[in-house]
């Protein structure tokens, strides 16, 4: 029997242990730094709104399911170090630290009096406390006092995810900070949402975390203000023109917008508590220079078969790159539609199963006091800035036939393509109905490096309550 071991048992890691679980050649076993396994991010979220009111049903599985399908689930058990030479690992037994009286593993939230310092690993020099409010790095809680454990593996999938972004600034200690990623973050934010004392939340970053947050955060009656170092919000997701729906609803809804404001010290910001919302960064730290990276990102650089430069050693998930249909190089998405699919190109490639990813384009969607956008590809903007030849058609319908339909709600379309070509480079939508599912039939065109005259005279149905005989799409598509 083959040995697989996974570091990382979110989303990716999950996805392929339970493919490769019911193969009985292997033996799965799935190592977890933290407590806590398949924790969606927007679930703390959905917690903050009240739409989740019980947090115990957060996760889409527990570590007793998992188990029962014969994987060897370790949680509390980070990763240390990759012996790609020997093909084993070693990782930190947690578990045996907490009969210890002087070390405890802890899941605390902070408060206004327990600020989070940066990395989200709190040290209290009394007791040694490590407190998983964050990404956990396994150089903090590399401690003498645990015990080290070596497994050796015959294929080695790394699923260790991304990290939050922390900004470059110093004397954060004494505010109330936090980010939003895991399980122990959700928590630290649902604290803060129920805090009376906390009346502003300064946002720092305006992409989709910050963006969402905020949503959430003055739902529940928060004062908050983004602050966005560009000159929009979602950048390199939407262009100016459809943006500026999501701008205005945020303002209607008296959340405050500081474009083009690099924040540089907490201490020229009125806040009671900031989120650092500056996005991710893919969470290589083992591997050291034997492994290849994505120069900037820095994620693990893998193949269509999701394979690193070390032999049967795979990358899945936000750790890994992608290949960019768009661009056609290999680029780096934080998505969370990534996982299954990477994870199971992996599996079936241990299994014998040859088939390909064939490239992302990075469908994303979001949803803001009832705004409804999402977009595939690149934005003009992006396109303009890697020195590709683009233009883009955007067009505002009515979504359904006006003389049938009462409550029509209006579309927005912008369609991103290469002039030289007509090639598909972006398309963007927004309305308060939900359009999102147009968006599938966008990617693929991406994916398959379609034209515009491929979609121009493509065959749409037609239905007096369902779709207009010349709908918003046809519309866009014309008028280029
Ligand atoms: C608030 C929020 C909302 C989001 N909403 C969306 C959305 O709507 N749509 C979308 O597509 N994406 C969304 N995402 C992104 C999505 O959650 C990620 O793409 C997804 O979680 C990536 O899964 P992963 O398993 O690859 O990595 P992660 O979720 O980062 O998990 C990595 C796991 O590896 C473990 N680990 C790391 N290092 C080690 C180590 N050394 N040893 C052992 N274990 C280790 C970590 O503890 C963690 O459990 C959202 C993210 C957040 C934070």
């Amino acid at each position: 029997m083959k040995q697989v071991v996974i570091v990382g048992a979110n989303h990716s890691g999950i996805s392929a242990a339970v493919h490769l679980s019911k193969n009985p050649e292997f033996k799965v076993t799935l190592l977890e730094a933290s407590d806590f396994i398949s924790f969606v991010g927007a679930e703390a979220l959905l917690w903050v709104l009240g739409i989740i009111k019980d947090p115990s049903h957060m996760g889409y599985t527990n570590p007793k399911k998992i188990q029962a399908k014969g994987i060897d689930l370790r949680l509390n058990s980070p990763v240390v170090d990759l012996d790609f030479v020997h093909k084993s690992l070693t990782y930190l037994d947690l578990n045996a630290l907490e009969t210890d009286s002087n070390v405890s593993i802890s899941s605390q939230t902070p408060s206004a009096e327990t600020p989070i310092p940066d990395g989200g690993v709190a040290q209290d020099t009394a007791k040694t406390t490590i407190t998983f409010a964050s990404t956990i790095d396994p150089a903090i809680i590399a401690n003498p006092g645990v015990p080290t454990k070596i497994i050796k593996y015959d294929y080695l999938i790394l699923a260790t995810g991304s990290r939050p972004l922390l900004p470059a600034i110093e004397n954060t200690h004494h505010k109330y900070t936090q980010t939003v990623k895991n399980l122990h973050d959700g928590k630290a934010l649902k604290h803060l949402a129920d805090n009376p004392d906390i009346q502003s939340v300064a946002v720092i970053g305006g992409g989709y975390i910050g963006v969402e947050t905020a949503e959430a955060l003055a739902h529940v009656g928060k004062k908050v203000t983004i602050y966005q170092s560009d000159s929009q919000l979602l950048t390199g997701f939407y262009d100016s023109e459809i943006i500026e729906l999501l701008h205005n609803r945020l303002l209607e809804h008296h959340v405050q917008i500081k474009l083009n404001h690099r924040v540089d010290s907490l201490d020229d910001i009125e806040a009671d508590a900031f989120i650092f919302a500056l996005g991710f960064r893919a969470n290589t730290a083992l591997g050291g220079e034997q492994i290849a990276r994505l120069d900037l990102a820095h994620c693990y650089l893998v193949d269509e078969f999701q394979k690193t430069n070390q032999p049967q050693v795979y990358a899945i998930g936000d750790c890994a790159s992608s290949f960019n249909n768009v661009t056609r190089e290999p680029t780096y998405y934080a998505l969370g539609s990534n996982t299954s699919t990477t994870a199971l190109i992996a599996a079936h490639h241990i299994m014998g199963i040859k088939t390909p990813n064939l490239g992302r384009q990075g469908a994303n969607a979001i949803d803001v006091f009832n705004l409804k956008l999402c977009s595939v590809g690149i934005t003009l903007q992006t396109a303009l800035a890697n020195g590709m030849k683009a233009d883009a058609s955007t067009c505002m319908d009515q979504l359904k036939q006006e003389d049938f339909i009462e409550n029509n709600s209006q579309v927005h379309i912008s369609v991103v393509y290469e002039t030289e070509t007509n090639r598909l480079l972006g398309v963007q939508l927004a309305s308060d109905t939900d359009v999102s599912e147009i968006l599938h039939l966008f990617s693929l065109a991406i994916q398959e490096g379609l034209t515009l005259e491929h979609l121009k005279y493509l065959d749409m149905f037609f239905h007096p309550t369902l779709n207009k005989l010349y709908n918003f799409v046809i519309k866009a598509l014309h008028f280029v």
